[in-house]
């Protein structure tokens, strides 16, 4: 049988403790099957767990082989489609929306902050935000988020920077200002993955590697079906998000894949503290954006770009070396250690597409980038709904998603287009 290996990246180089769980084999009886061991899976398994019902979790390769374990660790207020899911949720929720997405913006970091607490899980996990504006206009997106936040209660935890207030906090002359969050995380993602996963399995869940779901049988008692296994439940979640080519008839042209770079540097010392002295992470304005941040080793691990064509032709160091010297012109010429890129589930109007396959199946995907708290978030949401509260899973279902005829086939080139028109408009702001 043809196994999947890791990646190699930073993060497969520092795991705390690597998974081995077996292939499943013969048959099994569970309540609830979930296909995919990244976050929205392994989020959902803990999730069922602590409910205390029977749980499987069914992986093509390891757990966090995809987008949860090569990540860049940010863990943002952000849901991504904040604004298109304002102007569909309106119709559902009413004068409640505005209240809905705000508590949902911070419940997946109330979730991942208990959850490491509880399980005791090592993911380096370190609280603090620069979202750094590159120039004049971006500062009045940041100025409208910081008085959202103060309006709500969370003024203590977020500061509007200007250039020097920027400068006292990040050596590099790149930003005319940022907004400080103090709320937001970062974290090793693969280990964080991983640990949950372990939790999962102490709270009694069965969980399968190299174990390729290859169909879903639909019916009363629904079944995953792999190479040599079963697994009969009384429900099925889909969690595969870009990298499942399940279910082709309801799921082809809902998401697309595009590629994210990121690379970490060789270790920089006490140059790391001298450049970023409360060890932020930061991300800037743009549409298509740099985000980095120090590992606990103190090396950059920097990303950037990001490729809507679906290929993965790129070199990765050759790209964001220039990026990296233009923001610390300090680091030139550095070593970088290592370079990996990663699939990234793109939906067109970035919000989450939750939804049935059939009476018993259930899906959960598209968190276009900004997956490490909505995964955390919709894992509560898919727990809640298949144990029979339907409130938020519903909010989410009803909104409308476009979907491009011919699916994959068709659809990188248009998003590719779309993208470009977006880039267009920023350098216009
Ligand atoms: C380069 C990059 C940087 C990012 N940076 C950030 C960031 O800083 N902050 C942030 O919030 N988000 C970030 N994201 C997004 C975030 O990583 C994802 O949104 C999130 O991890 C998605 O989780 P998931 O569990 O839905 O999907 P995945 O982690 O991709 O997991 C899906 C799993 O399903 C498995 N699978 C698929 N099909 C089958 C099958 N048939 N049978 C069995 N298993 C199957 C796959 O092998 C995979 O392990 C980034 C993404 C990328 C690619």
């Amino acid at each position: 049988m043809e196994m999947t290996a890791r990646s190699p990246s930073y993060y497969t180089a520092t795991i705390a403790e690597e998974s081995d769980y077996p292939v499943c084999q013969g048959s099994h009886e569970v309540d609830i099957a979930i296909i995919g061991g990244g976050f929205t899976g392994v989020a959902t398994a803990v999730e069922l767990a602590e409910r205390g019902f029977r749980v499987a979790i069914v992986e093509q390769n390891k757990i966090g082989w995809g987008a949860s374990g090569r990540n860049g660790g940010q863990v943002t207020g952000s849901l991504s489609g904040d604004e298109a899911m304002r102007k569909q949720m309106r119709q559902h929720l009413g004068d409640d929306v505005d209240d809905f997405i705000w508590a949902l913006r911070w419940r997946g970091h109330a979730i991942i902050e208990e959850r490491v607490r509880r399980y005791g899980i090592a993911c380096d996990l370190k609280h603090g935000h620069l979202h750094a504006a590159m120039k004049p206009a971006h500062m009045d997106e940041l100025r409208a988020s910081f008085d959202e936040a103060r309006a709500r209660g969370m003024g203590d935890d977020v500061t509007l920077l200007d250039q020097a207030g920027v400068r006292d906090h990040l050596q590099s002359d790149l930003y005319v200002g940022a907004l400080k969050n103090t709320r937001n995380l970062h974290l090793h993602p693969l280990n964080l993955c991983l640990g949950e996963a372990r939790a999962a399995h102490g709270l009694g869940a069965l969980v399968f590697e190299h174990s390729e779901v290859l169909e879903i049988v639909h019916g009363d008692r629904p079944a995953v079906i792999t190479r040599n296994g079963r697994i009969n439940a009384a429900q099925v979640v889909l969690a595969g998000d870009v990298y499942h080519k399940l279910e082709p008839a309801k799921l082809a042209g809902k998401i697309f894949p595009a590629m994210g770079g990121i690379v970490t540097t060789a270790p920089l010392g006490e140059l790391a503290r001298t450049l970023n002295p409360q060890d932020l992470a930061v991300y800037d304005c743009r549409f298509v954006l740099d985000y980095y941040r120090f590992t606990a080793d103190g090396r950059l691990l920097f990303g950037g770009g990001a490729n809507y064509s679906g290929r993965d032709s790129r070199d990765i160091a050759g790209e964001l070396r220039p990026c990296i010297e233009r923001t610390f012109p300090q680091l030139k010429g550095v070593q970088i250690d290592f370079q990996w890129s990663c699939a990234m589930g793109i939906v067109i109007n970035r919000i989450p597409q939750l939804g049935k396959l059939s009476s018993n199946v259930w899906y959960c995907q598209g968190y276009s980038g900004h997956g490490i708290a909505t995964s955390h978030i919709m894992g509560e949401i898919m727990a809640e709904a298949v144990s029979g509260t339907l409130e938020r899973f519903d909010t989410f279902a009803q909104c409308r998603h476009v979907r491009v005829p011919a699916g994959r086939l068709l659809g990188n080139p248009l998003l590719a287009a779309g993208m470009w028109y977006y880039q267009m408009l920023e350098k216009l702001r």
